[in-house]
């Protein structure tokens, strides 16, 4: 609600997001476009609880993120969001099978080893469960990111262009399959997207430009 966002760059605080007042409700998809540098990656962090809003609040499920220091924020992360980016981000000390067991484990989970696994069986990747990511297409290690996103059931999707590195196939099913994953359980997706089209496949679509909200504020 009326959130601002300013960061410190090097030649002086740069005013990324401005206004923004969005509310989203639980199990809508939100396709979020926009010009690059229009603040898309922005809002995603902010809503994803990886940035703080500089004015304003930022509430999701019912709580109000901006007021828990960073041990409840990352709790809250954990428990609720799975995030994926364009750059897959695996740990390439880890196997697929460590990395997507990793954020259950530390959540305390008693069994994230076969969580673990039964989510890379489920994007298609049981038999590769225990290569290391530099022994994986990026179309795969993207998967093993989408298993790793989904793995703790959040009930937020936020994506960041997760097939901007894919070619169009590997891209069609990455996308396919984090649609799938979503309504397994009805979470909220907001997927950030160049393609109208991909964006098209949400419930609703919000058009950032210059750090504003400037259409889709209101649910259809
Ligand atoms: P793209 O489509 O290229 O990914 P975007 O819509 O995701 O663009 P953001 O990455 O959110 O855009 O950036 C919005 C604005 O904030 C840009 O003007 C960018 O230069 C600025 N910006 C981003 N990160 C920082 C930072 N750490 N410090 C200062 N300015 C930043
Ligand atoms: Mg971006």
């Amino acid at each position: 609600k009326d959130a601002r966002l300013t960061l410190a760059g090097n030649a002086g605080p740069v005013e990324v997001l401005r206004g923004i007042t969005l509310g989203i409700a639980r199990g809508e998809s939100v396709g979020l476009i926009g010009p690059s540098g229009s603040g898309k990656s922005s809002l995603l962090m902010l809503m994803g609880g990886l940035e703080r809003a500089t004015s304003g609040s930022v509430t999701a499920l019912g709580q109000d993120m901006s007021a828990m220091d960073e041990d409840a924020l990352a709790r809250f992360r954990r428990g609720n969001m799975g995030i994926v980016f364009q750059s897959f981000h695996l740990i390439p000390t880890m196997t697929a099978l460590e990395n997507v067991a990793l954020p259950l484990e530390l959540a305390g989970m008693d069994d994230a080893f076969g969580r673990a696994a039964e989510e890379l069986a489920a994007v298609g990747l049981g038999a590769r469960m225990h290569h290391y990511p530099a022994e994986m297409s990026g179309g795969e290690q993207q998967r093993v990111a989408l298993a790793r996103a989904a793995a703790p059931r959040p009930a937020l999707f936020l994506a960041d262009e997760p097939t901007g590195n894919l070619d169009a196939a590997n891209g069609a099913a990455i996308m396919d399959l984090l649609f799938s994953l979503r309504d397994r359980h009805g979470a909220t997706l907001i997927l950030v997207t160049h393609a109208p089209e991909l964006a098209a496949r949400c419930d609703r679509v919000i058009r950032l430009a210059d750090g504003q909200v400037v259409a889709g504020q209101v649910a259809a």
